[in-house]
C-alpha cells in the first residue's frame, strides 16, 4: 500500500452485514490494519446492502463523496450485497471504486485491497464460506453475534437476498458450540444466532430443523448467558423451537416473526410459504408455550397487487396478533426480483397513507405492551449510557424491550441487573435499580 495499512469501515443495513463488518475487522487487525478514520484511511471499505431502496441510495451518496478522498490517493473498496449483485456495473457507474468483492469473499479481503493496489478488481465467485478460526474485531465486550447459517433458499418474490448471498448452509452444530464457548470465555453475557431463516438450521443436511438441539444445547453448556437468535421464518418455526425456547433458561423470551402480509392472496404472490390462518395458529401455540414472550414482526405496505381488502386483512392480523412491536415499511421494486415484474403496482401516495394507518395500529400496541410491564420486576442487561440522556442507563429485558433507568456510582456496562418498571413511555420503560445480578458478592444469577 502507498500508505500506512489503515482502513475505515463504512456499513449499510442488516445486522449480518454489522457481523460481517465485525470479521472484516478481526481479518484486517490480525494481517496488520489498523482502524481509523476515512479520512485518514489508505482504504476506505464499503459494505453495502440492496434489500431496500433507501440503503442503495445512501451508499452511493456517500461513495460519491469520498471521491476527492480517492484523488489524495486513498483506496476505495465496495463489498456486501449490493457489490453482489452490480458487479461490473459498479465499477461502470463509479470507475475510482478499485475493488469490488462479493459476500463470500471476506476471508479474503487483506489479499483483495494489495491486489488492487495493482489495478481494479472485481471479487464475487461464490465460494463456500468457512468462518472456523476467522477473527472478528467485537463492537461490544459483552453481546457477541454467531452466524449460524448463510444464504437463504427461500426465494420470497420481493427478496434479492438469496441472489447475493447465495443458497443455504448452516455451519457444524460443533463449530457454532465452541465459538460460543470462546466467546462467553472473553466474558459475553448475550450471544445472537443470526441467519436469514435460523428455523431451518441443519435442514438441508438432515431433511428437518435442527436448530431447536442447538438452542438445547448451548443452554446446557452455558446456562449463565443469554442466548436469542434473529430471524425467523413462520413456515419453519414449529413447536419443537417454542418448546427449547421455554424449557431452556438461557434462551430470552423474544420472537421476531416476520408476517410480511395479512392476505393469502399477498401472501402467496410474495411466495411466504404459509397462510394467515397457519401463523395465527402459531402465535397461539407460541403465546400458549412461552409465557410473556415478547413478538416483534415485520410488515410490508403496498406489493404489487395489494387492494383495500388485501390491506384491512393485514391490519386484522396485526391486532389479532397484538405484537408488542413492529417494523412497518413500503414494498419497493428491487431489480432482478420476480416481484418486480408482477403488474398492479401500488402508487406511493397509497402505499404512504396504508404505512400510517397501520403504523397508528402498531403504536399503540406496542404503548399497550409496554405499559403491560409496569410494575413488574425485570432482569435487563446494561447496554450503556441512555443516548438521550447521560444522566440514565439504557438496558435491554429479555424480551428486547428497551429500559431506562438512573445512572450511579457504579459502571454497569454489559452487567446483568434486576430493574422494578415505574412508568412506559411510547418506545421504551423506565425504573429504579433494584439489584446487580451476578458478581462476585452479588446474588447468583437465577
Ligand atoms: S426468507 Fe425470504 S425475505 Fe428472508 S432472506 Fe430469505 S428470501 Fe429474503
Amino acid at each position: 500500500m502507498s500508505k500506512d495499512r489503515t482502513y475505515a469501515l463504512i456499513t449499510y443495513g442488516c445486522q449480518m452485514n454489522l457481523h460481517d463488518a465485525e470479521r472484516i475487522g478481526g481479518i484486517l487487525r490480525a494481517s496488520g490494519w489498523l482502524e481509523t478514520s476515512p479520512e485518514e484511511a489508505a482504504a476506505v471499505i464499503l459494505l453495502t446492502c440492496c434489500v431496500r431502496e433507501s440503503a442503495e441510495e445512501r451508499f452511493y451518496g456517500r461513495l460519491f463523496s469520498l471521491r476527492p478522498l480517492k484523488e489524495k490517493g486513498t483506496l476505495i473498496a465496495v463489498g456486501g450485497c449490493l457489490a453482489q449483485k452490480e458487479g461490473l456495473r459498479l465499477l461502470e457507474r463509479a470507475p475510482f471504486v478499485d475493488l469490488v468483492f462479493g459476500t463470500r469473499q471476506y476471508p479474503r479481503i487483506a489479499h483483495l485491497l494489495e491486489e488492487a493496489e495493482k489495478g481494479p478488481l472485481c471479487a464475487l465467485e461464490m465460494v463456500s464460506l468457512d468462518y472456523t478460526d476467522l477473527p472478528a474485531e467485537r463492537r461490544e465486550r459483552f453481546r457477541a453475534w454467531v452466524t449460524i447459517t448463510h444464504g437463504c433458499d427461500n426465494f420470497c418474490s420481493y427478496c434479492i437476498v438469496p441472489f447475493v448471498r447465495g443458497r443455504e448452509a448452516s455451519r457444524p452444530i460443533s463449530e457454532v458450540v465452541e465459538e460460543v464457548g470462546r466467546l462467553v470465555d472473553d466474558g459475553v453475557k448475550e450471544v445472537n444466532l443470526l441467519g436469514q431463516n435460523v428455523n431451518s438450521y441443519r435442514r438441508r443436511e438432515e431433511g428437518k430443523s435442527r436448530f431447536a438441539d442447538l438452542l438445547r444445547l448451548l443452554g446446557r453448556e452455558y446456562p449463565g448467558i443469554w442466548i436469542r437468535f434473529t430471524t425467523s421464518h413462520p413456515r419453519d418455526f414449529d413447536r419443537d423451537i417454542m418448546s427449547a425456547i421455554a424449557d431452556t433458561e438461557a434462551v430470552c423470551e423474544h420472537v421476531h416473526l416476520p408476517l410480511q402480509a395479512g392476505s393469502d392472496r399477498i401472501l402467496s404472490a410474495m411466495r411466504r410459504g404459509y397462510r394467515s390462518d397457519e401463523y395465527l395458529s402459531k402465535v397461539a401455540d407460541l403465546r400458549r408455550i412461552v409465557k410473556g414472550v415478547v413478538l416483534t414482526t415485520d410488515i410490508m405496505v403496498g406489493f404489487p397487487g395489494e387492494t383495500e381488502d388485501d390491506f384491512r386483512r393485514t391490519l386484522e392480523m396485526v391486532q389479532r396478533c397484538r405484537f408488542d412491536a413492529a417494523f412497518t415499511f413500503m414494498y419497493n421494486d428491487r431489480p432482478g426480483t420476480a416481484a418486480a415484474r408482477l403488474p398492479g403496482k401500488v402508487p406511493a401516495q397509497v402505499k404512504l397513507e396504508r404505512l400510517e394507518r397501520l403504523a397508528t395500529l402498531t403504536r399503540s400496541l406496542t404503548s399497550a405492551s409496554l405499559a403491560d410491564r409496569v410494575g413488574r420486576v425485570e432482569k435487563v442487561l446494561v447496554e450503556g449510557l441512555s443516548r438521550k440522556d447521560p444522566g440514565r442507563w439504557r438496558a435491554r429485558t429479555r424480551g428486547n424491550q428497551l429500559v431506562h433507568f438512573p445512572k450511579g456510582e457504579e459502571d454497569l456496562t454489559g452487567e446483568f441487573v434486576e430493574v422494578s418498571i415505574t412508568s412506559a413511555g411510547s418506545w421504551s420503560l423506565y425504573g429504579q435499580n433494584v439489584g446487580l445480578i451476578g458478581r462476585r458478592g452479588d446474588r447468583d444469577l437465577p
